[in-house]
C-alpha cells in the first residue's frame, strides 16, 4: 500500500507564536476547548486544553464547560466528541481529514455483511474499534479504544461469537490475550501496517538494551518483536513508570514521540521508519497524512470562522448509546 502525499496548499510562514497567541485570545473569545490526539503536531498539542488518545479524549470532551470543542484530530474523532456532546459546537480544523482504517470498513458493506452472517443463523455481537465512522458506529453493539478492549470483549457473553471490525491486526491481537475467537474485518491502518521489520531488527542489534513499544494496530511480524504492546496512553504511562534512562525504539505515529518526551525526557525515543510500497526503500512514512492536515493556521481559522463544524446526524442518537454503555459505564 504506498501512502498518498497530501499537499497542504494552505501552508504560509506565519510565525508559530503569533498563531499560538492569537489562538489563545480566540479560544477565550469563542468559549472554545481545544482536544488534541497525541498524532497530531507538537505545536498544536502545546496549546491544547486536553491531549491524549481517544478514550481519554471521548472522556475529557464529556467534562468540557465551554460551549465549543475544537478537535485536532480525524473526522471520526470529531463525530465522536459530538455524538457525546451534541448541545456543544464542535469544531475541526480540516473536514478532510479521514482516517484509512475507518474508510476500510464502509457502512453498507458492514450492514450486509452482517445480514449474511444473520442468514446463516450466526449468533454474535459487533465489536468495533473506535476507528470507525458514526454510521459503522451505529450498527454495533460494542466500541473498544486499544486501552479498554480486553475489558469490553471480557462482557461479551461466552455463547456469542465476535465479529471484529475494521482492524484485522488489533482483532488478530485482540483474540491472543483474550482467547476469543474472532470473525476479522479485513481492515487496516495505512501508517501502522507499513512499519520495517528489517529496520527494527537492525535498529534492535544497534540498540541491544533498548525496549520495543508498539501500537496493537502493527501488523503480527512487527508484535512478535516487541517488548510493549499498547495504545498511546500505554506507551506514555509506561516510559512515566520507567525511572532508569532507556531508549525506546516506537512503533507508532510519529507525533507521538512528543508527548512521550514531555512525559519523561530522560529517555530517549526512536522512531522505528515505514517503508514504502512503491519503492520498497525505507521512508518517515510514520506520520499519518491525515492527521497531518491539522495545522496551527487551520487551528486559528478554524477558531475565527466558527467552522468547519461537525453537523448532528440522527444516527449519531443510535451510535451515542453504544458508546455510552462502552465508553462511559
Ligand atoms: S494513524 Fe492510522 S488509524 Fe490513526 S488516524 Fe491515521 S490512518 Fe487512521
Amino acid at each position: 500500500m504506498s501512502l498518498p502525499v497530501i499537499q497542504d496548499s494552505s501552508a504560509t510562514q506565519e510565525d508559530p507564536l503569533d498563531l499560538m497567541d492569537e489562538i489563545d485570545a480566540l479560544k477565550q473569545e469563542r468559549d472554545v476547548t481545544i482536544l488534541a490526539h497525541f498524532y497530531v503536531d507538537g505545536e498544536i498539542q502545546d496549546i491544547a486544553d486536553f491531549t491524549g488518545d481517544s478514550l481519554k479524549l471521548a472522556r475529557d470532551a464529556t467534562r468540557v464547560t465551554t460551549s465549543g470543542i475544537l478537535f485536532a484530530g480525524v473526522h471520526f474523532m470529531g463525530e465522536s466528541t459530538k455524538i457525546m456532546n451534541p448541545e456543544k459546537r464542535v469544531l475541526i480544523p480540516d473536514l478532510q481529514a479521514g482516517c484509512s482504517l475507518a474508510e476500510s470498513c464502509p457502512p453498507d458493506q458492514l450492514a450486509a455483511f452482517q445480514q449474511q452472517l444473520r442468514d446463516q443463523g450466526r449468533d454474535f455481537h459487533t465489536v468495533a474499534y473506535i476507528n470507525t465512522s458514526a454510521a459503522v458506529k451505529s450498527l454495533v453493539d460494542w466500541i473498544v479504544t486499544s486501552g479498554n478492549a480486553r475489558e469490553i470483549i471480557d462482557r461479551v457473553p461466552a455463547d456469542k461469537e465476535i465479529l471484529f471490525v475494521p482492524d484485522q491486526h488489533l482483532g488478530r491481537y485482540l483474540m491472543e490475550v483474550t482467547g476469543r475467537k474472532m470473525i476479522l474485518w479485513p481492515g487496516s491502518c495505512m501508517v501502522h501496517e507499513v512499519f520495517s521489520i528489517q529496520d527494527l531488527i537492525r535498529m534492535k542489534k544497534r540498540n541491544p538494551d533498548s525496549i520495543v513499544m508498539a501500537h496493537p494496530e502493527c501488523p503480527q511480524n512487527i508484535l512478535e518483536l516487541t517488548d510493549v504492546i499498547g495504545g498511546t496512553e500505554k506507551m506514555r504511562q509506561y516510559v512515566l513508570q520507567t525511572e532508569q534512562p532507556t531508549t525506546f525504539l516506537v512503533a507508532t505515529e510519529g507525533s507521538m514521540i512528543h508527548p512521550l518526551e514531555k512525559a519523561a525526557p530522560q529517555h530517549t525515543y526512536i522512531p522505528v521508519p515505514g517503508i514504502m510500497a512503491s519503492s520498497g526503500e525505507t521512508c518517515a512514512c510514520n506520520r499519518c497524512p491525515h492527521m497531518s492536515l491539522n495545522t496551527l493556521q487551520k487551528v486559528r481559522d478554524c477558531l475565527r470562522n466558527n467552522g468547519p463544524e461537525i453537523e448532528w446526524k440522527d444516527y449519531f442518537a443510535t451510535a451515542r448509546e453504544v458508546l455510552d454503555r462502552s465508553l462511559l459505564q
